[in-house]
């Protein structure tokens, strides 16, 4: 179990996020919603350890993974995030991107897996274009690949099909959270996007006001 507990943060005194806390079981999907500038990214940087924790502290499988001075996410991987903006290799391609995240396998197994992960984020046509050659939501769609490529326990989305359009969407959502459910991946994801929230999360988190104002299930919200 994910368990943050009593989560604040604060920019020039102003609480961004205030006293926030909750769970996610192994394999659940937690979508993050609420209005623009509500704290949804903050909050997930701030699980990734991108900002030192003023306050708070997160667990998993009952271990201590973060806390004011204590960090054990930012280079481990248990544990990956995909922000809103990404990062990736321009001048080699769509395989090479995702296999430089591979290092741990043995070269045969290395284009197999490659293979898999093409496939859940319906790259496959890409697997040897430039990534300076991809439009926006085919980067987007790269940067997830190398998220998952080393099976993290838990994933965080920061809108992750914001630069895909309505129609690819639907695929590869399904094929994405398909993935994530029978691999057991907690994700957590910061969407405005009402599809991913109702059809495929287990729970919602609504931010307002630096709270969470509401938290329920996808059928009773
Ligand atoms: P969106 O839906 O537009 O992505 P969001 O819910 O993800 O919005 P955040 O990016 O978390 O919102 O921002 C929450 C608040 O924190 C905003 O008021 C923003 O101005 C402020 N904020 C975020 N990052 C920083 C930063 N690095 N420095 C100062 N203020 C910040
Ligand atoms: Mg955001």
């Amino acid at each position: 179990m994910l368990q943050i507990k009593n989560l604040s943060f604060r920019y020039k005194k102003q609480a961004i996020l205030d006293n926030i806390s909750f769970s996610a079981k192994p394999g659940e999907h937690i979508s993050i919603i609420g209005e623009s500038g509500s704290g949804k990214s903050t909050l997930l940087k701030l699980l990734y350890g991108y900002y030192d924790l003023p306050e708070g502290e997160i667990f998993w499988k009952d271990n201590q993974i973060l806390g004011p001075d204590y960090n054990l996410v930012v280079g481990y991987d248990f544990m990956k995030y995909v922000a809103q903006e990404f990062d990736l290799m321009p001048y080699i391609s769509v395989s090479e991107n995702i296999g430089a995240f591979l290092s741990n396998f043995y070269p045969e197994e290395k284009q197999d897996r490659i293979n898999e992960l093409l496939k859940v984020v319906e790259l496959e046509p890409y697997a040897n274009v430039k990534v300076k050659e991809l439009s926006g939501g085919q980067k987007q769609r790269v940067a997830i690949a190398r998220a998952i490529a080393k099976e993290p326990e838990i994933l965080l989305l920061d809108e992750p099909f914001s630069h895909i359009d309505n129609f690819k969407k639907q695929s590869l959502r399904r094929s994405l959270f398909k993935y994530l459910k029978d691999h057991q991946i907690t994700c957590i994801v910061a969407t405005h996007d009402k599809d991913d929230v109702l059809s495929f999360s287990d729970e919602i988190i609504v931010l307002h006001d630096a709270k969470i104002m509401a938290q329920d299930t996808p059928q009773s919200l």
